[in-house]
């Protein structure tokens, strides 16, 4: 549920950009579009990818608790069965008898179609996971479901990680794939979609440990997002009241983002108990325990989950950092985006497209996009060409001109503050490691100088 606030974006803005650019398109367009499902493009991609690799390695790189997985989207039935997803995976459908749009009755404030004023029908409970057949053969036997979230590919794998890696609790296992829901009201671009990617963490610990464990995951998952741009005052905990936890969670609070359309979940944590192992080892009839050395028991670990949507830190990402000022006497739109997840790290700009300053600034981008995703571009004003680049986040551009055949030195001009310097050639790509990893501008190598204040 979204909570109404002012943000400082709005939605159209975004979608606009994004479509302009190519971060992102709407699927199947040339047959008419697909219902909230998306296609990320060439920017996108990158993006996408970069916000991946980031979770991925403070989460798992970085930590010696931590270790990944990438198990299947389809999994045994018997898997949604036990962890309650057949029964109760589901949100309360109501149709309009006049205009027939459906809602989903818990998130309607009256009991008339918000659409068209018309009467609705009663809720009946519409289950949100995608059904499919493997085999040849459709029947009941045959009957598999697209993953509505990763987790329970991590539990029915704890026994193998915990007999492969020899982890000690408390440990976790980390995980990044797509999952489908089929969800009843969708919208507000890809913030809820039916295809989606999750970025999720299964935290095993010792029952006793759980309540500093869910406190430490919380604060830690706060600052991820911090560390990547994200302004604080942006990110707001939800702790769930005891009436809306979830069946299986003892304790849960959502970090909620405020996204144009208002307050709303970007990552949830809960503190899941022993729910899941005892579950699946009813069900499956094997044992999930631990053998505890120290107290020299077999104990069932509690979980704790740090369940996070790519697309939503994608869109939380995109709002953080658009902007729009102005520079060179001209009005900019840019995008303030930390450098490690900016799709393209610089951008090549020789300041004519004759020879042989085209070839001299080629060799550049060559040299540099054997490292980092590199643009070249000779194309229109050295001004229009910079105002392409803040659009889409570049931190930096890379300018040759006819002087740098002589003295073999480039300028380098940062995205936000519009400071530049003038480097050797030589040190290039030692400067620019660094100036991304966060150095200032004006730390200058032998031989550079200070171009633009
Ligand atoms: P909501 O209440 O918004 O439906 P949820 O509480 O059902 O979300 P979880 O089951 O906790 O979501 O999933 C964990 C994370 O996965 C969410 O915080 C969100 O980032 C992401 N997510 C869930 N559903 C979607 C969706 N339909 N589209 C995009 N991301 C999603």
């Amino acid at each position: 549920m979204t909570e109404p606030s002012q943000a400082k974006v709005d939605m159209e803005k975004l979608v606009s950009l994004c479509r302009r650019r190519g971060f992102i398109f709407p699927s199947s367009e040339i047959y008419g579009g697909l219902s909230s499902c998306w296609d990320y493009g060439p920017l996108g991609v990158e993006l996408k990818r970069n916000v991946k690799d980031a979770w991925w390695r403070a989460m798992v790189q970085q930590r010696d608790d931590m270790v990944g997985l990438d198990s299947s989207i389809l999994m045994h039935h018997q898997i949604w069965q036990a962890s309650g997803h057949v029964e109760g995976f589901s949100d309360p459908l109501v149709e309009c008898k006049g205009c027939h749009l459906r809602f989903r009755s818990d998130e309607l404030e009256g009991n008339k179609c918000p659409d068209c004023g018309g009467e609705l029908t009663e809720p009946r409970m519409f289950n949100l996971m995608f059904k499919t057949f493997i085999g040849p053969v459709e029947d009941e036997a045959s009957v598999v479901y697209l993953r509505p979230e990763t987790a329970q590919g991590i539990f029915v794998n704890f026994e193998n990680v915990l007999n492969t890696t020899r982890k000690r609790l408390p440990f976790g296992i980390a995980q990044v794939g797509k999952s489908f829901r089929n969800e009843v009201t969708t919208g507000n671009f890809i913030f809820r979609s039916r295809e989606f990617e999750q970025m999720e963490i299964e935290y095993f610990v010792k029952p006793g440990t759980d309540k500093q464990w869910f406190d430490f995951w919380v604060e830690e998952r706060v600052n991820w997002y911090v560390s990547l741009g994200i302004k604080r005052e942006n990110l707001k905990l939800r702790p769930h009241t005891k009436e809306e936890l979830a069946h299986y969670a003892r304790e849960c609070s959502d970090i909620n983002y405020l996204f144009p359309m208002g307050w709303a979940e970007l990552e949830g944590i809960a503190n899941r108990g022993d729910f899941d192992l005892v579950q699946h080892a009813n069900s499956s009839g094997k044992g999930l325990s631990y053998y505890d050395e120290e107290a020299k028991e077999h104990i069932v670990p509690y979980i704790i989950e740090p369940s996070a949507g790519v697309d939503r830190t994608f869109l939380a990402l995109l709002c953080d950092a658009y902007d729009e000022d102005e520079a060179e006497g001209e009005k900019r739109v840019l995008l303030h985006l930390h450098p490690d997840l900016a799709p393209i790290k610089a951008a090549v700009l020789p300041l004519s497209k004759k020879e042989p300053l085209a070839s001299f600034a080629r060799e550049i981008y060559a040299s540099l996009r054997q490292q980092w995703m590199v643009q070249y571009d000779d194309a229109q004003s050295i001004g229009r060409r910079y105002r392409r680049q803040d659009e889409i986040g570049t931190p930096f551009c890379v300018t040759a001109d006819f002087e740098s055949l002589e003295d073999k030195q480039v300028t380098i001009r940062e995205r936000d503050s519009l400071r530049q310097i003038r480097v050797p050639i030589d040190s290039l790509k030692a400067t620019l490691r660094a100036k991304l990893g966060g150095e200032d501008l004006f730390v200058l190598p032998d031989g550079g100088k200070i171009w633009k204040e």
